[in-house]
């Protein structure tokens, strides 16, 4: 990359490189999505991550039948195939052990013949390098292993990043926008003020992998038990991918390993027992919490938030991946929009917010009203009992929008 790029010494130590058009901070899906489809508009593009890829993700690794079409899109499609991903036919979801649904995708989209292109698991290991090996297939610019550390300004206008270098040389990229892709904890958002926790909602989620699994299944499930609800998705014939999300409270103050803490919580649920009987976890027990929080605003003076640090609610959907492609397919259109018009300013490029906030209303009202729905147990079981009875609730609950081909 640097012979690309004039490179200068600056006063103190930092060295300034050329100029770009886009920054974009965070390669997960969103930001490899966004990095892709203004890559193919011929724009200039940095697209740098403080982890090198391939890299783990604490995530459920569920992809939801909406994906594949994006995946097209972006070019991604052929490469996913070839890892043979788990293929999923829809999601089981269980209530307190009383009453139990199926939502099977092929009702959703009658027309996708193909299995394969609707819902699929894969690892996020697998997942996120590819796409991240397609972004960089258009000719942008990549930096693996620079951790940024802060925003340049302009006045209000935000025009390039500071960060420090695998090597340990602090480095400062000036570019015309910056994108927020940092997930959870993006830079770019904290700068900026813009997340907000959610004070009635502080849920932590716990993850790991279960090995020597006897009954895979082709369901992704979902089990609604105290101490909080379980995810359960299978990668492989005898592996599985499996989550607990609970409150914070309830691990805050604990010391020590918290394996002890997450198995109880599993096998509370007689349904999971029987399901992981005989399977053995495998690797490090993962966290992530608080879950929830949202951003005030996704667009700033020369920068748009996407994917996750636009916000985020609760895995339950398992919507964060579809979210965080399209909102980076979403705002590529904004910026590509903003270039042409010479027109950087907050003022112009609310438009995103605005296009973000229609396309993504059923789902964020379907993500708020679970939360109320999960931990409420007589609220939980009237719902799956009235799911498993097909009734017009499963109009209002299912977050895909089947496409119309
Ligand atoms: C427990 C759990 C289970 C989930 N299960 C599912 C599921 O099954 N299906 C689903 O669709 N979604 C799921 N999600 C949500 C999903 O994981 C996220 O929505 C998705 O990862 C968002 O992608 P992203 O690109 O916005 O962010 P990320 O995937 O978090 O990527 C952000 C990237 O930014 C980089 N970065 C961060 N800070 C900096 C910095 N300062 N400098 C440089 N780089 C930086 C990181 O290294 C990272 O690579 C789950 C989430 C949780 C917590």
């Amino acid at each position: 990359m640097e012979s690309c790029f004039i490179r200068d010494i600056a006063g103190e130590g930092v060295e300034v490189w050329g100029m770009f058009d886009v920054i974009i901070v965070g390669a997960g899906p969103a930001g490899s999505a966004t990095a892709t489809f203004l890559g193919r508009r011929g724009y200039r593009v940095l697209l740098v991550d403080k982890a090198r890829f391939p890299r783990e993700k604490v995530c459920g690794e569920f992809m939801s039948p909406e994906i594949p079409e994006v995946l097209d899109r972006l070019g991604a499609l052929p490469a996913i195939r070839e890892k043979k991903p788990w293929e999923t036919q829809g999601i089981f979801i269980s209530s307190y052990q009383k009453f139990h649904f199926k939502l099977d995708f092929s009702t959703y989209f009658p027309h996708r013949e193909d299995t394969s292109t609707l819902g699929f698991n894969m690892p996020r290991f697998l997942f996120d390098e590819i796409l991240f090996r397609n972004a960089q297939a258009t000719g942008i610019e990549t930096l693996e292993g620079f951790k940024v550390t802060d925003l340049i300004f302009q006045g209000d206008q935000i025009c390039g990043v500071r960060g420090i270098h695998p090597t340990g040389d602090k480095l400062e990229l000036r570019s015309r926008m910056v994108i927020g892709a940092g997930g959870r904890n993006c830079i770019v958002a904290k700068r900026l003020h813009l997340h907000r926790g959610y004070w009635w909602l502080k849920k932590v989620a716990l993850m790991t992998y279960f090995k020597e699994v006897h009954d895979p299944r082709k369901y992704v499930e979902m089990y609604i038990h105290p101490p909080g609800y379980c995810g359960i998705a299978p990668l492989g014939e005898d592996r599985l991918n499996v989550s607990l999300v609970v409150d914070w409270g309830a691990i805050q103050n604990r010391r020590g390993d918290l394996r002890d803490y997450f198995l109880e919580g599993l096998f509370r649920n007689r349904l999971v027992r029987e399901k992981l009987a005989g399977a053995q976890p495998e690797g490090h027990l993962k966290g992530v919490g608080p879950l929830a929080f949202k951003a005030k605003r996704c667009s700033w003076d020369g920068a748009l938030l996407v994917g996750d640090s636009a916000g985020f609610i609760d895995p339950f959907t398992g919507e964060g991946i579809y979210h965080a492609l399209r909102s980076g397919e979403l705002a590529a259109e904004v910026v590509h929009e903003a270039f042409k018009a010479g027109n950087l300013s907050k003022e112009f490029l609310q438009s995103y917010d605005r296009t973000r906030i229609q396309e993504f209303r059923k789902k964020f009202r379907i993500c708020h009203a679970l939360q109320h729905i999960l931990y409420r147990p007589w609220l939980a079981n009237f719902v799956a009992r009235s799911m498993a009875r097909d009734s017009i609730l499963k109009k209002w609950l299912i977050p895909w929008k089947p496409s119309e081909d």
